[in-house]
């Protein structure tokens, strides 16, 4: 319940105040929602426990797909997916935004969601706007891992 919670507030930000298509973009609001939980075991629990979260939550649902070929492209439409919609669209979402904090490390990656909110704030965002974000929150082109996670399969 604690973190179903942490996640339905976290789309106060992340859907509610930045807007995105969830039909046809719906792993960047859920993404980032899921993602932002991590945060919050970690300001709560501490950073082992986030760390826990991220292998149980988001690496192992992962992987058990993988395992069963139920990877796919997260970069997709809704209705693209069947019973890997979670596993695709939130886990491996929120992997991809691990994997981003980790690239351009923390301080990066808050100020560049801090740039996401700053640059649209009430607007309806596409993934560009995202990556842009970063670029302009002093981060690299993070476009490759964008390639890699979200428009490819096979990640991580
Ligand atoms: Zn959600």
């Amino acid at each position: 319940m604690e973190f179903l919670a942490a996640h339905e507030i976290a789309h106060q930000w992340w859907y509610n105040l930045v807007n995105n298509d969830p039909a046809n973009v719906p792993w960047l609001d859920e993404g980032l929602a899921e993602f932002s939980t991590f945060f919050y075991y970690k300001a709560r629990f501490g950073e082992g426990v986030a760390e826990t979260l991220r292998a149980r939550r988001w690496a192992a649902p992962v992987e058990y797909a993988k395992g069963r070929g139920l990877d796919a492209i997260v970069g997709q439409p809704a209705s693209a997916f069947k019973s890997n919609y979670e596993a695709m669209v939130y886990a491996k979402a929120a992997l991809f935004f691990d994997a981003l904090r980790t690239e351009v490390g923390e301080p990066v990656f808050l100020a560049a969601l801090r740039e996401y909110i700053r640059r649209h704030r009430w607007g309806i965002v596409t993934p560009d706007d995202l990556l842009t974000s970063f670029v302009a929150a002093g981060g690299r082109d993070v476009r490759d891992l964008y390639q890699h996670w979200i428009l490819s399969t096979g990640a991580p």
